[in-house]
C-alpha cells in the first residue's frame, strides 16, 4: 500500500528504521491515553450521559438536557465546578476573549507571566490597537518574560503584580513559538507562587493543544480557568466547531453571562444537533491526542536524524501536539507542506501555495486537507515563508495515517533535492 501511494523503498525503510527506537516512548502515551480514556469514561457514566443527551434542541434551547450534562462531563473531566461547552464559542481565540472579557472590568490588570500570548490574542487584549479590545475597556496588560533558559522570572512577576492585577494568562502550549512547552507540574508551580503573593487573582490556563497529553490538566493544580477549542484536542476530531471554558463556578458564570446576556447565562443556547459528536469527539480524543502525540515524535525523530533543528527534540518529554522543523530554506518548507497535503483524506490533489494571508508580515503556507476546515487536531502545517524556514506540524487522527503523512513529506523532500537518504539502509 505504501508503494501504491507514492512511497518509495527507501523512505520506507527509513522511517521503520526511526520507527523501531520508539516503541517504549510509544508504551508511554499509550498509558496516558488508557487512564484518560477512563478518566472520560468515568465523567460520562457519573454525569449520567444517556441517548436522550445526544439530540439536540432549538430556538432559546432551554433545559437542553444533553448541553447541560456535557458541560457537567467537561466539569469532571477537568475537576472544575462548572464548564461552559457550546457550539456557540466560536473557536479557541473567542473561548479566550470570552473567559477575559467577562472575568475583567475596567481599570483592572491582565497579567502574562509567560512572555507573549498567541498571535490572536494581541488583538483581544490591545497590545496591537483593536477594536473592542481590553485596552479599549481600560483594561491594561503587563507582561513578563520567560528567562533565557525558558524558567519563570520569578523576580519580574512579583515586581509586575500590584493592586490591580485581577487576572493571569498561562499559555501552555508554546503555540509558533521557539519557547518550551510549559508542563502541568510546571504551571503548578507557577500559580502557587502568584497566589503565595495574592490569593484573589484569577489565573486562566490557555489550554489549547494540550489537553490529554498528561494525566492531569491545569485546573488540577490551581487553575481557576481553563479555555480550549474544539477542533483541537478535546474534540476528538469529530466535533465540527466549538470551544470551552471549565473552571470556578463564578468565572464560568461570568463567561456565560458574556456569552449569552446578563440574566440569561448558561440557560439559553440551542445546541443544534451538534451535542452527538461532542460526546463522540470528546470520547475519542484521549487517544486521538495520542496518535497526534507519535506523529509529533516520529517526525522529530526523522527530521533530527537526517540534521534538521527540531523543537521538541528527539528525546524530550512532551507537554503538547505541536512539533517544530527547522529546513533552513523556502524549499524545504514548501516540500514538506506538499508532502503533508498529498497524504490526505480530503483535497489530497491539490498543491498549497505560499500567500500573503491577512495578519502576517511574511507570506504563509498551509498543508490541510481536513474533514472540518481548519481542524488542527486533524494531520496539518504550516509555515512562515521567512527565516528560519520553519514548519509546525501537528494532529493526526490516526497513528497509521500520521506516519504516513510523515513518510509523504519526506517523499517530497527526497523528490525535491531538499534530501538526499543514503543508499544503505545500515547507514541511516
Ligand atoms: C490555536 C490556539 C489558539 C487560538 O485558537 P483558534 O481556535 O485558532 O482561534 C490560542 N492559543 C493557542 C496556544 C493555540 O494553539
Amino acid at each position: 500500500m505504501y508503494r501504491a501511494l507514492g512511497i518509495s523503498e527507501k523512505v520506507f525503510l527509513f522511517g521503520n528504521k526511526v520507527l523501531e527506537g520508539l516503541g517504549g516512548r510509544f508504551e508511554a502515551i499509550d498509558r496516558v491515553a488508557e487512564y484518560n480514556q477512563l478518566k472520560v469514561l468515568k465523567a460520562m457514566q457519573e454525569a449520567k450521559v444517556s441517548e436522550a443527551c445526544l439530540l439536540g434542541t432549538t430556538g432559546y434551547g432551554y433545559n437542553d438536557l444533553g448541553r447541560d450534562t456535557l458541560e457537567a462531563v467537561y466539569a469532571g473531566i477537568f475537576q472544575t465546578q462548572d464548564a461552559l461547552v457550546r457550539p456557540q464559542i466560536t473557536c479557541g481565540t473567542h473561548a479566550l476573549a470570552l473567559a477575559l472579557m467577562s472575568n475583567l472590568r475596567p481599570g483592572d490588570e491582565l497579567l502574562s507571566p509567560v512572555g507573549k500570548p498567541y498571535d490572536t490574542l494581541e488583538e483581544v487584549i490591545g497590545i496591537r490597537p483593536s477594536r473592542g479590545s481590553l485596552a479599549e475597556y481600560g483594561i491594561t496588560y503587563k507582561q513578563v518574560e520567560l528567562l533565557a533558559d525558558g524558567s519563570f522570572d520569578y523576580d519580574g512577576i512579583r515586581q509586575a503584580l500590584n493592586s490591580r492585577t485581577k487576572m493571569v494568562t498561562i499559555q501552555r502550549s508554546k503555540g509558533y513559538q521557539t519557547r518550551p512547552t510549559l508542563s502541568v507540574a510546571a504551571i503548578g508551580e507557577l500559580i502557587a507562587f502568584l497566589k503565595g503573593i495574592k490569593p484573589d487573582l484569577i489565573c486562566m490556563v490557555d489550554n489549547c493543544y494540550g489537553e490529554f497529553v498528561e494525566l492531569q490538566e491545569p485546573s488540577q493544580v490551581g487553575a481557576d480557568m481553563v479555555v480550549g477549542s474544539l477542533i483541537k484536542n478535546p474534540g476528538g476530531g469529530l466535533a465540527p466547531t466549538g470551544g470551552y471554558i471549565a473552571g470556578k463556578k463564578e468565572c464560568v458564570e461570568n463567561a456565560a453571562c458574556r456569552l449569552t446576556s446578563p440574566g440569561l447565562a448558561k440557560e439559553v443556547g440551542a445546541s443544534l444537533g451538534m451535542t452527538a459528536s461532542f460526546y463522540q469527539g470528546l470520547f475519542l480524543a484521549p487517544t486521538v491526542t495520542a496518535s497526534a502525540l507519535k506523529g509529533a515524535i516520529f517526525a522529530a525523530n526523522i527530521y533530527e536524524r537526517l540534521g534538521f533543528s527540531v523543537i521538541p527534540d528527539a528525546r524530550e518529554q512532551r507537554h503538547d501536539i505541536i512539533q517544530a522543523v527547522t529546513f533552513g530554506t523556502p524549499q524545504g518548507v514548501v516540500a514538506f507542506c506538499k508532502g503533508i497535503q498529498a497524504a490526505a483524506p480530503v483535497d489530497s490533489f491539490v498543491t498549497p501555495q505560499p500567500w500573503d494571508m491577512p495578519g502576517y508580515d511574511s507570506q504563509v503556507i498551509m498543508a490541510a486537507g481536513a474533514f472540518v476546515s481548519g481542524s488542527s487536531i486533524e494531520l496539518s502545517a504550516d509555515g512562515p515563508i521567512k527565516p528560519p524556514y520553519a514548519v509546525y506540524f501537528q494532529g493526526g487522527l490516526t497513528w497509521p495515517h500520521a506516519k504516513f503523512g510523515i513518510l509523504k513529506s519526506l517523499q517530497q523532500l527526497v523528490g525535491d533535492g531538499v534530501v538526499a537518504l543514503s543508499d544503505s539502509v545500515e547507514n541511516f
